[in-house]
């Protein structure tokens, strides 16, 4: 029964103030609340369960089918069935192509933004929306479960997840009817799951083990004063449980060869979902044998027209825990990699970590837990809740907060990458590090390089090289309408505001006259984790030879703007100068600027610049002592 209010002085509907959590997984997505009756964060579970799979039907002239249904009909109609969107988000079609082997729908590349389409009936979809349709299902599935309509919600997102992947996923939440209070990181709801964080007088340090469908997860925590700050990531986007099952599958296919042909979409899923049948049936029920029957069409065969046909085989597939063990066996280990990986990053040693979360339906996986215990003698694994669904009633409980019911919370994340506006020359100028908690906000003044400069381009970077050439750009825009002054005397204000989901606001102003601009960056897609992870090598790589090559563009536009402001007096002053003076001038000029235009030799051109400078510091004490004495006269009539 759905319920509504009416405010009866406006006539107005009251929007429920019911502030949900969701987990938008790339294989199982849930919904939760805080449950006002009891005040603790609750999962929401309809006639189907708690998990709703990430897995969408699409039907000719229906409307999408989105979980359970959905996912049965991988079997019979998997080109029209689609899973793993949460890869594909805020992603571009270069970027995925390496998946399309596991994948039974047809990706395709858009000619306009080549941004990635998935085709079905000629229609194309992109990946915003279909994450829009499983959240427009968890909406409805929670308006169903609690009677009430709700229009706000905090999703989480992997802490590695870059700006366009965040503006994506909110993005996705707006087309479904949603307004998202907070995007918030995984690692972090699942602490607050477990009542990490709760406690402002606690200082800790997390590290969370999310093992997923297809991904993996490790995220270093440190929690201070109640504020959340993300000390390392570390994981793989192509590893998690959908492994195990592909393993599983192989190990099936090499004992039986007939196996091996099997290649048609439906029965390589019914296969797939056979697997994970038997991994999950071992992890709950160690060292039973797992027998099936398998049926699938065998197209090998060809007959006498040259028609193939499929007939039907049946084969009797079996697996013991010892089978499963080696199946996941090399899983483990690269898990195992990782967080010492993550270690390494965040300069700890194991002993230094002071609770460790479980997270993901895989780490239901027993040997999880026997390895991370060995690795981790001296903690108790956090894993008493269901670690499905951590995540979900981590994000509920930031909902709540933000639904003002908490103020004892605050949470904070990290840039990634730094960000900064271009200068003369091309350089990158920095104005929010890379690892700078958010929210925040810097301000810097600039100024004209040019008398008379009445329009200013502010384009602005992400990445760490000296140069932009060499980084992302996240967009620009022109301040216009600038009163015309003398170079150096506007003050441009510029500002970098970047809100608790890293979406940065860029203001640019000029001071004097009030002219004023701004912008909000709403990243291109397509920057995925790879890419952001190559930025921040290569600015460590290149940081030696990105110092000489900022030091040497800092030497040149400090020549050009020398040779500038000389040509400048000698235009407004240059009957100051004697003949031999303003040719001795000149050539000065001409000298540097012939030093300029060999371009690369740093102390070449600091001495041309000395040069320059102590011959025309003259002039201009001269010009100084021509305006007091004249001031001085003016005093005196
Ligand atoms: P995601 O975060 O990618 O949406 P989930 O956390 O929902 O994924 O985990 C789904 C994965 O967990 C699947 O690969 C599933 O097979 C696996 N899984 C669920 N239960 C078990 C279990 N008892 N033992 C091992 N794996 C499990
Ligand atoms: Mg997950």
């Amino acid at each position: 029964m759905a319920k509504i209010k009416i405010d009866i002085n406006s006539g107005k509907i009251v929007k429920s103030n019911i502030v949900v959590g969701i987990d938008l997984g790339t294989t199982n997505s849930l919904v939760a609340w805080i449950n006002p009756q009891t005040n603790k964060a609750e999962v929401i579970v309809d006639e189907w369960g708690a998990l709703l799979p990430s897995v969408i039907l699409i039907k000719p002239n229906a409307d999408p089918v989105v979980g359970i249904l959905a996912k049965e009909s991988l079997l019979d109609a998997p080109e029209r069935t689609i899973f793993s969107v949460k890869r594909l988000l805020g992603r571009s079609f270069q970027e995925i192509t390496s998946a399309q082997q596991f994948l039974g729908y047809n990706i395709v590349e858009d000619e306009i933004d080549s941004m990635l389409r998935i085709e079905i009936d000629k229609k194309l979809y992109n990946a915003v929306e279909l994450s829009a349709m499983i959240l427009r299902a968890l909406k409805h599935k929670a308006e169903k479960v609690l009677g009430q309509e709700v229009f706000q919600a905090v999703i989480s997102v992997p802490a590695y997840f870059n700006d366009s992947q965040r503006q994506a996923t909110r993005d996705a939440g707006k087309l479904a009817g949603l307004d998202v209070l907070r995007i918030i990181n995984e690692p972090t709801a699942a602490s607050l799951s477990y009542g990490l964080g709760l406690d402002r007088s606690v200082s800790q340090t997390i590290l969370v083990y999310d093992l997923g469908g297809g991904t993996f997860d490790i995220s270093i925590l440190q929690i201070e004063d109640g504020v959340f700050e993300v000390l390392a990531t570390q994981g793989d986007t192509r590893l998690g449980g959908d492994d195990i099952d592909y393993s599983i599958m192989a190990f099936w296919q090499e004992t039986h060869p007939a196996l091996a042909n099997c290649d048609q979409p439906g029965d390589i899923q019914a296969l797939r979902l056979l697997a994970e049948t038997a991994k999950i049936f071992l992890s709950n029920n160690t060292n039973l044998i797992f027998t099936e029957w398998f049926e699938f069409s065998n197209t090998s065969t060809v007959q006498p027209q040259g028609i193939e046909s499929a007939t039907k085989e049946k084969i009797e597939l079996s697996l013991n825990y010892g089978d499963l063990v080696n199946a996941a066996q090399v899983l483990v280990l690269k898990t195992q990699a990782c967080i010492v990986a993550a270690l390494r990053d965040a300069s700890l040693k194991p002993s230094d970590i002071q609770a460790l979360v479980l997270v993901g339906g895989s780490s239901r996986y027993p040997e999880i837990s026997r390895v991370l215990s060995a690795q981790f003698p001296h903690l108790i694994i956090n894993n008493s809740l269901n670690p499905d669904e951590v995540v979900a009633l981590g994000a509920a409980i930031e909902a709540d907060v933000l639904a003002g019911n908490r103020k004892d919370i605050l949470l904070l994340d990290i840039t990634p990458l730094g960000l900064g506006i271009e200068t003369a020359g091309g350089l990158m100028d920095l104005l929010i590090p890379r690892n700078t908690k958010l929210p925040c906000r810097v301000r810097r003044e600039y100024s004209t390089s040019v008398d008379g400069q009445i329009n200013l381009q502010i384009a602005v970077f992400q990445g760490e090289r000296a140069m932009v050439k060499e980084n992302r750009k996240l967009g620009e825009f022109i301040l216009k309408g600038i009163p015309a002054m003398p170079a150096g005397f506007p003050k441009i204000e510029v500002i970098f505001s970047v809100n608790a989901d890293g979406v940065l606001t860029v203001y640019a102003s000029e001071l004097r006259s009030g002219v004023s601009q701004n912008i909000e960056i709403k990243p291109q897609y397509g920057l995925s984790d790879e890419a952001l992870e190559k930025m921040l090598l290569d600015g460590f790589a290149n940081a030696q030879s990105d110092m000489q090559v900022r030091g040497l563009q800092e030497t040149i536009n400090e020549a050009q703007q020398l040779i500038y402001s000389v040509n400048r007096f000698i235009a407004k002053n240059g009957d100051m100068l004697s003949p031999i003076q303003l040719v001795d001038t000149t050539q000065r000029i001409d000298a540097l600027k012939r030093l300029l235009n060999i371009g690369s030799n740093k102390d070449a051109l600091l001495q041309g610049i000395t040069a320059l400078n102590n011959h025309t510091r003259p002039f201009a004490e001269n010009l100084m002592n021509i305006a007091i004495s004249s001031a001085l006269k003016g005093k005196e009539i």
